[in-house]
């Protein structure tokens, strides 16, 4: 990947007089999509210190590895990054120049000081909360400490962080993501979320608006409304009332610009009933949507405390079909939990069936320490977790190939996002989230346009712009399309 030089002035625009003098940061992010927002907001925040952003790691003056703390393998790949990290500190130095090394997210939230002994490459470790104290960190490694921050902190941290500046959010594309909650309060058994964002928290309503404003002020077309558990959303709103994720999607569908909602993740329990009314409304909230279930099995989701049984799950989804009925849904499912018999595998595959997923995500379970489900009897053996997930896996595949090859021939709006593989396309996205390939001009970045599915390739589909004569006169002056 090549890099941009970025460095920003007031006014956002590239200043050339820093750009001799900027320094490079590097954030490699792991995880969710909170984390990727983390990451850019920990960017916005550097910015003002003359911090341009780097894809090249090696020439780095701020490495960070954003880190994510759900599943073990994901912990052990951060420190297996964190040796071949070393060598690149160990490069620059000899090149005469400090690498500083950071560890974030929820790993440095879940271990602490431990990733400072366990490696000694790291200088500084910051928890998910306390992003907005990174340049002060920074100082403290500049005067020889190895600084740790894994506080809850009083302060909101969204009041501390830098806004990104209008050239960084354009840079950044046309579908920007929007934090408005964080923390969970449901304690699934498995999960080390609670422990790691800690309480749920949202943000006050006003200020989620006025992000959203300065996003699409700066050509943003598709907002993403992110939180662990996003629809539990309950911020206090401008009126002084408390607002539920359904009001404040109604208020951001009025911003000018904003022609794509969507909110991720949710947890079933929370879908209320304004929620789903919202999605028969706002034809701006985009026809899919996440929703975890984990598994299809009564007594497993019993287990798993998910607060929830596969009727209740399924009764969700007819009133979300009812409310909406071109909706497409996604899942997240876990194969493997303890005690998870043959016979609950069966309930989780028939489940897969009976909803008819458009994509899914499928784990094995992992034991997280200190979570209630890492103590339980009866877990299940490596093998036998690979072999379920490989069955499961199959049949989210299906279901998948199935519905993209019943969008063959379909038209909807494709938002384009940036450049194709080839010489002349684009790739955007369908409002299921599928990624296409059309022919157009690198002008039409950031427009929709109707396009109709030719063809369903394995990971995206490709199509033609249904009107590409009348788009084309539509976008002349009246008089020039006329022929004058
Ligand atoms: N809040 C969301 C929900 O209620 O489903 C999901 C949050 S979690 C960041 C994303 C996914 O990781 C979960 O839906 C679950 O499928 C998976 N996950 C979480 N803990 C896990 C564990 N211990 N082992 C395997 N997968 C896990
Ligand atoms: Fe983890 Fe989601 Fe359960 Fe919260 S609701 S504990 S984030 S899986």
């Amino acid at each position: 990947m090549t890099w941009e030089k970025r460095p920003v002035s007031a006014e956002g625009a590239p200043d050339v007089a820093d750009v001799r003098a900027a320094r490079k940061v590097f954030i490699k992010s792991y995880g969710c999509q909170m984390n990727v927002y983390d990451s850019q907001r920990m960017a916005d925040t550097l910015a003002p210190q003359g911090y341009v952003e780097t894809q090249n790691a090696a020439e780095a003056d701020v490495l960070i590895l954003n880190t994510c703390h759900i599943r073990e393998k994901a912990a052990e790949k951060v420190y297996s990054e964190l040796g071949r990290v070393r060598k690149l500190k160990d490069a620059a130095e000899q090149d005469g120049r400090r690498m500083v090394v950071a560890v974030a997210g929820c790993v440095a939230q879940a271990e602490g000081e431990e990733i400072l002994k366990r490696a000694r490459t790291v200088d500084l470790v910051v928890g998910p909360q306390s992003y907005h104290r990174l340049p002060d960190m920074l100082r403290q490694v500049a005067r020889g400490e190895r600084p740790v921050d894994t506080e809850f902190p009083v302060e909101d941290k969204f009041d501390v962080l830098a806004n990104p500046t209008r050239h960084a959010t354009r840079a950044r594309g046309v579908a920007a993501f929007v934090t408005v909650q964080e923390g969970c309060d449901k304690f699934c058994t498995f999960c080390v979320v609670p422990y790691t964002r800690g309480a749920e928290i949202s943000r006050p309503a006003a200020k989620i608006i006025a992000e959203t404003e300065r996003l699409a002020d700066a050509g943003v077309r598709e907002v993403t409304l992110i939180g662990q558990n996003v629809n539990a959303y309950h911020g206090l709103g401008p009126d002084g009332r408390d607002w539920t994720l359904a009001r404040l999607l109604y208020r951001l569908a009025e911003i000018p610009g904003i022609a794509r909602l969507r909110y991720t993740t949710s947890h079933p329990r929370d879908m209320a009933a304004d929620l789903i009314a919202a999605h028969g409304d706002l034809p701006a909230l985009m026809p899919q949507l996440h929703l975890p279930v984990q598994s299809g099995s009564d007594s497993i989701l019993a287990a798993m405390n998910r607060k929830h049984t596969r009727a209740d799950y399924l009764a969700v989804i007819d009133r979300l079909r009812a409310a909406r009925p071109e909706l497409a849904l996604s899942s997240d499912f876990i194969v493997g939990f303890p005690g998870e018999t043959e016979r609950d595998l069966r309930d989780t595959l028939e489940l897969v069936e009976t909803v008819g997923y458009a994509s899914a995500f499928s784990f094995k379970y992992s034991a997280r320490p200190g979570t209630p489900a890492a103590e339980m009897d009866d877990q299940v053996p490596e093998s036998e977790k690979e072999a379920r997930l490989a069955i499961l896996q199959a049949a989210i595949e299906r279901n998948r190939q199935a519905f993209n090859t019943g969008c063959l021939g379909t038209t909807f709006d494709i938002l384009f996002e940036r450049p194709g593989r080839h010489p002349g396309q684009l790739v955007g996205r369908s409002p299921y989230l599928q990624a296409v390939q059309v022919q157009a001009p690198s002008t039409r970045i950031g427009e929709l346009a109707s396009v109709t599915i030719t063809e369903v390739g394995s990971n995206s589909l490709f199509g033609s712009l249904a009107h590409p004569a009348a788009e084309d006169g539509a976008r002349l002056s009246p008089a020039m399309a006329m022929g004058a």
